[in-house]
């Protein structure tokens, strides 16, 4: 009895231990093991992350963030997509080991994920058509905005002009073809999307200046502070290297004029 009873209780111990260290394996020993990190991007927000039509892939300056993260971490780098409203259930579920799409770091979003230091900075306003002749959020007072669900654009809309009506969209694509068919006034998005909209539709104008400040971190898997490290470590290695600057330039075309902030070195 007494032999059984030990060994019942030495199972016990190696299942528990099997369990604990399946649940702190880090992402990090996960992606090197399977030599490919999935990383969930945007497909509707140029110039950070979109479809890219010649070659149907994903492009932009967060999938190049990526493919250089994982150039540093040594292993393949496969997309999928993160829609605003996706973005936290993928890594919560464990669809994918990274986040990287236009997710601005927020408190109430790190109650169920961590977030990287903040890798690059906008902030929001809305865009309309020219012929709606709105340059200031006063005006939108009564009208219809376009936002997507999941983004905190609409709810930031509304502490600046509680009297708009937010129309909520799955993705920016959507939002963008409603304000052309004037099936919405406005629509509200960060600059980064703003500033692409408004170059690529003459037919667009911008309204007023920028009303909040919106610093993107990438999403990770909750206390795991190892992965956390390594992606954080790779950002700051591609800043120092001004790898980062090099595909900062190329997707708008310019250097940063923002520091990566304030790490210790
Ligand atoms: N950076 C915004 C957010 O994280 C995205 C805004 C949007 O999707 O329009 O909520």
């Amino acid at each position: 009895m007494r032999r059984i009873f030990v060994g019942l209780l030495a199972l016990a111990f190696a299942v528990l231990g099997a369990l604990d260290a399946g649940a702190a394996e880090s992402v990090l020993d996960k992606v090197k093991k399977r030599g490919e990190m999935i990383v969930g991007t945007k497909y509707d927000f140029p110039p950070m992350g979109f479809i890219n039509k010649g070659t149907g892939q994903p492009d932009g300056f967060e999938v190049d963030l990526a493919r250089e993260i994982g150039q540093k971490l040594g292993v393949k780098v496969k997309f999928v997509q993160a829609l605003s409203k996706t973005r936290i259930p993928l890594i919560v579920n464990g669809n994918v080991d990274l986040v990287i799409a236009t997710m601005t770091h927020k408190r109430d979003r790190e109650k169920a994920i961590d977030f990287s230091i903040h890798y690059i900075i906008t902030g929001q306003r809305p865009i309309t058509r020219k012929d709606t002749g709105i340059t200031h959020v006063s005006q939108l007072a009564g009208k219809r905005v376009g936002a997507v669900q999941g983004g905190n654009a609409g709810p930031n809309l509304l502490k600046v002009q509680p009297k708009a009506t937010i129309v909520s969209f799955q993705e920016h694509t959507e939002t963008l073809l409603a304000l052309k068919q004037k099936k919405v006034d406005a629509l509200v998005t960060d600059d980064v999307l703003i500033q692409w909209m408004a170059k690529n539709n003459p037919e667009l104008a911008i309204v007023g200046k920028l009303y909040t400040v919106e610093p993107y971190g990438m999403g990770l898997r909750e206390n795991d502070s190892k992965w956390r490290d390594a992606v954080n470590d790779a950002v700051l290695e591609l800043w120092d290297s001004r790898k980062y600057h090099e595909v900062y330039r190329k997707w708008f075309g310019q250097d940063p004029e923002f520091e990566i902030p304030w790490y210790p070195k």
